[in-house]
């Protein structure tokens, strides 16, 4: 049997949601029909950010917001001065939703509850009067005179106007798109945590520093350099700082099959010649005091200090200050501000991640979202070639596309 309705949308997740929505509200007339693969809309946001779902950032100028988006930056200038963080946080105040700010900058709902968004993103499409089937994957779509022909997995027959795919990072997305004509960027993983086989560092696992500068050195290219928190896990490192350079080295280090050289430099505050001064002051000045004994740094905890002193550049358990040679010293101050750590592979970071890659950019209208090989088709979210660093981007660039393609998809029928 075939049925029939103006738009569709493959695809219940944040992207697909908030463009149906969108859409609906900008054209009453619309039949809207989402649908969905898995048993239930919105799985991710219902995992994502803990259970308690980092829907933004408090970023509200969009030229540093890109600033935010290894992949997608120039694409999202002018998307994001239409529909930034400002918006979505004001898009879900107006339905009865507040959002909070961290001290980081990271929004949630205050009800720190994930379900909050769930159900206010279903609350509108239900009073919207768009209806979403779950367990429903599309298999098939064909572009026909006026539009497109979708055939579900289940055999089902359909035909819309306009199409919305917001697949995000399904293999079965990005198949549909190369069906009717997109590249595909290979997709990898982004947001991950390194993997250091040192069984003495993961022995300070919970242990983290508030700042501290990583490099990490890949075959092409130069060397990647981010600053922020860091934290020891029990399988290497982990925190802002890590996440960051997962961002920006998804692609170099999954060609590396995420072995690389990391070095962190554990006191960024200070310059070396700085830190070795502060080293040599100690020599007069607590000179009979064991060097393991004390950090002289507040910024490392004890623990930390005693694994650098200790494991890392082999100094005696009882040397003291004033026993410390030339080169000992000069051992510290390397440890402390380029220490090499071997990354050897990737862990999972369970807040959040996202996949990098996807639809090419050039190959969608950034003003509307529609596709440039294919009329009437719309592209939103994580399907697009494009990811955030950790922190609320990811669904900022979603709500943003999804948002945009749906006024779009409006206009278009009005038109
Ligand atoms: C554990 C986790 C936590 C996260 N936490 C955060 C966070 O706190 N903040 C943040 O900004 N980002 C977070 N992210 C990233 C964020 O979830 C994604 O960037 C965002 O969900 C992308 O939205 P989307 O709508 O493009 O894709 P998705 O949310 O993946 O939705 C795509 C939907 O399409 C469906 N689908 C796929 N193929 C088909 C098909 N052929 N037919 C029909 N339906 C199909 C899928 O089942 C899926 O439901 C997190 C990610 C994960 C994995």
């Amino acid at each position: 049997m075939s049925h029939g309705a103006t738009v569709m949308v493959a695809g219940a997740g944040a992207a697909g949601l908030f463009g149906a929505i969108a859409c609906a509200e900008a054209s009453p007339g619309a039949t809207i029909h989402i649908f969905e693969a898995g048993r239930e809309a919105l799985a991710k946001v219902r995992i994502s950010g803990g259970g308690r779902c980092n829907v933004t950032h408090a970023c509200f100028d969009p030229a540093v917001l890109v600033g935010h988006y290894p992949r997608g930056d120039r694409a999202l200038r002018g998307p994001f001065s239409r529909f930034q963080p400002r918006d979505t946080v004001q898009w879900f105040e107006q339905r009865g939703v507040a959002l909070k700010t961290e001290a980081d900058g990271r929004m949630f709902p205050t009800t720190d509850d994930s379900g909050t968004i769930v159900d206010c993103l279903l609350g509108e499409a239900r009073r919207l009067g768009i209806k979403i089937y779950t367990g429903c994957a599309i298999a098939q779509v064909r572009p026909t005179a006026n539009g497109f022909d979708l055939t579900t997995r289940a055999g089902d027959e359909w035909h819309c106007q306009k199409l919305l795919l917001a697949t995000g990072s399904s293999p079965g997305g990005y198949r549909l798109a190369l069906s009717l004509g997109h590249d595909l960027v290979p997709p990898v993983p982004s947001l991950f945590t390194f993997n250091i086989p040192d069984p003495a560092l993961r022995e300070l696992a919970g242990v983290s520093v508030e700042t501290v500068q990583l490099s990490l050195a890949l075959e092409d290219g130069p060397a990647l350099t981010q600053s922020g928190p860091l934290l020891v896990t029990h399988w290497g490192m982990s925190g802002p700082a890590v996440l960051k350079l997962s961002a920006y080295g998804a692609v170099g280090l999954h060609k590396q099959r995420y072995r690389a050289t990391l070095r962190v430099n554990w006191l960024p505050a200070l310059k070396p010649d700085q830190v070795r001064q502060k080293l040599l002051s100690l020599k007069p000045d607590q000179g009979k005091r064991q060097v393991a004994a004390f950090s002289p740094f507040p910024a490392l905890s004890r623990r930390l200090w005693q694994y650098l002193v200790q494991h890392r550049v082999s100094l005696r358990t009882d040397l003291n200050w004033a026993d410390l040679s030339k080169a000992q010293l000069q051992g510290l101050v390397t440890e402390l501000t380029r220490g090499e750590y071997a990354v050897a592979g990737k862990g999972v970071f369970k807040d959040e991640f996202v996949t990098c890659g996807g639809i090419p950019l050039p190959e969608v209208n950034f003003k509307t979202l529609e596709s440039r090989c294919r009329p009437g088709l719309y592209l939103a979210g994580e399907l697009l070639n494009i990811d955030g660093v950790t922190g609320g981007f990811n669904f900022q660039s979603a709500w943003t596309t999804g948002w945009l393609a749906g006024h779009a998809i409006a206009d278009s029928l009005i038109g």
